[in-house]
């Protein structure tokens, strides 16, 4: 028997964390996450695997294992299961958010998911899994144990060692110790986020006690972004607020969402039953007595806080006297847009603290430190870094190479690993695709339209709108010409009137008899004005005929 293991993604990239793990009888997926898109995926709202490739890879696939709720582990869930049907395993509040995602999805009753313990315990064919919790910025994470004939393989998830979980509840080192003990850890693929980081990352704890001061001394309202899964800071935050006699609105669908279902799971409590104050009554409210949660802290742009910052939100507009923070991480990929949306909130007058300069926010991922105290607890024969960047991975290895590690490996997405009688080896790459996805999945963007989207946002489009007779050819009406992206306001009449005597040119040129074929027609004006403007701007818009027979 062999164990064969395949990064589907996060491995190399920043999300759009995936990983199957297949012995030959029975395989499992290790979460399903998405990936906020680039700068050059124009109009894509995120990322995910494209698991089609999963039935050949894996006919057997009896599960899916979910460490926690963050959108890069659970966001692809919903394609997943629309490509196949397999029950997810996951702790309650993992369970219950994906359950969310699922609705928006229309998946919501036919899912089949299964909450575990932290320290569940299960079989799934010839694979038994056994979870264990993690700290992370979200309650209710876990790692896995699976054991199958070639040994005892551990995936950490999103992790660290934090020393004063607000949940009471550590990374379960000691399990890990001994399962290393008495069975011996044949793989250990672990958390590579937070390897530049020499150390140890603060306790979530932190970030709340500096919201308290914030909370404390601002003159105004506070606006806190952050993203709507970060449950622990959400529930830091509603703590915090209260001790300053501040109330809290929350703002954002997923922020209003995820806070509902974690009071109804038990996860989050209320510092009194008061403090939730609907986004539209604050105005009634003094502003010192304000705060407001928030999504947005991405930059998205059309997030609540970007609207806030543009005075185009309904309920909250930024102003003098504002306080802004933005707790999260600067995701790489995002820079340009947070410092936009920073930008406008100083313009607009309030005063903003984010990561660079304030304790506003903390990893929740191990750093250095940690990652040594997690290669040896679990000391395992071979590692095997997962989550991050090329550079990131490689660095984790060296780092559980110098903990004395026998042999590590950095593998990428579609590598593929074998475990056989003990030893790992390399057995070829696998095709791992990409799925882009428009707003709630129902238009999914082609990579093609992807190129399109971006070659139109570099060189423009010119539409040309022409109503031809489909008896005579004559010319009924046009050409009209519109121009996005091509020519500047001054100058641009001159241009587009070239273009139209072009356009009539060429149409007489073809006579009567060609101008009923349309698709002749077409490609005619297109080679004319890719010429014209060609020659006029040198540029090359992207030209579109548009022929109408009448
Ligand atoms: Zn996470
Ligand atoms: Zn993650």
């Amino acid at each position: 028997m062999t164990l064969r293991v395949v990064p589907m993604g996060g491995l190399g990239e920043i999300g759009l964390n995936s990983m199957l793990f297949d012995d030959g009888d029975s395989a499992v997926l290790v979460d399903a996450g998405l990936m906020f898109p680039d700068d050059t995926m124009l109009g894509v709202d995120y990322v995910v695997p494209d698991f089609t490739a999963l039935r050949d890879l894996a006919p057997h696939l009896k599960a899916l294992l979910l460490t926690h709720g963050h959108e890069d582990h659970i966001g692809a869930v919903p394609f997943l299961l629309k490509e196949l049907d397999i029950p997810v395993y996951g702790t309650r509040l993992t369970l219950g958010l994906l359950r969310n995602r699922l609705e928006e999805h229309g998946l919501g009753g036919k899912a089949r998911l299964f909450p575990i313990a932290r320290d569940g315990r299960f079989r799934l064919g010839s694979l038994d899994v056994e979870a264990f919790p993690v700290c992370h910025s979200i309650p209710d994470g876990v790692g896995y144990v699976l054991r199958c004939a070639e040994g005892v393989f551990v995936h950490t998830g999103d992790f660290k060692l934090d020393p004063s979980p607000l949940d009471g509840v550590p990374t379960a080192l000691e399990r890990l110790r001994a399962i290393a003990r008495t069975e011996g850890v044949t793989a250990l693929f672990s958390d590579s986020t937070n390897v530049e980081h020499e150390g140890v990352s603060p306790p979530e704890r932190f970030v709340g006690e500096a919201l308290e001061e914030i909370f404390g001394q601002a003159p105004g309202r506070v606006i806190v972004a952050m993203f709507s899964s970060n449950i622990h800071r959400i529930q830091e935050a509603l703590r915090a607020a209260a001790s300053c006699g501040r109330r809290v609105a929350l703002c954002g669908k997923s922020m209003v969402r995820n806070v509902g279902t974690a009071i109804e799971l038990g996860y989050m409590t209320l510092p009194h039953p008061g403090i939730l104050v609907p986004v539209e009554e604050t105005a009634d409210l003094a502003d010192r007595t304000v705060s407001v949660l928030t999504t947005g802290s991405q930059g998205e742009p059309r997030s609540a806080l970007t609207l806030m910052a543009l005075g185009e939100h309904k309920h909250v507009k930024i102003r003098e006297g504002d306080t802004a923070v933005l707790s999260s991480k600067f995701i790489p990929g995002n820079e340009r847009a947070i410092a936009s949306v920073i930008n406008r909130l100083f313009l607009a007058g309030a005063d903003v603290l984010y990561e660079k300069i304030s304790e506003v926010h903390v990893s929740g991922h191990g750093s250095r430190d940690e990652l040594r105290a997690m290669i040896r607890a679990a000391s395992p024969r071979h590692f095997i870094p997962v989550h991050g960047e090329p550079r990131l991975l490689i660095r984790h290895r060296k780092l559980a190479e110098e903990a004395g590690v026998p042999h590590s490996e950095v593998a990428l997405n579609g590598d593929v690993l074998e475990f056989s009688g003990g030893a790992m080896s390399r057995a070829g790459k696998v095709e791992v695709g990409r799925r882009f996805v428009d707003g709630k999945g129902v238009g999914d963007v082609e990579s093609l339209v992807l190129k399109d989207r971006f070659h139109l946002s570099q060189v423009g489009l010119v539409m040309v709108v022409v109503a031809l007779s489909s008896t005579t050819g004559e010319l009924l009406y046009g050409p009209d010409i519109v121009t996005r992206g091509v020519v500047t306001e001054s100058g641009s009449e001159a241009l587009v009137e070239g273009a139209r005597e072009e356009v009539l040119r060429t149409l007489e040129e073809a006579g009567a008899g060609a101008r009923t074929d349309s698709s002749e027609m077409q490609t005619d004006i297109r080679r004319a004005l890719r010429r014209y403007f060609n020659k006029r701007l040198e540029r090359k818009p992207v030209i579109v005929p548009v022929l109408l027979e009448l």
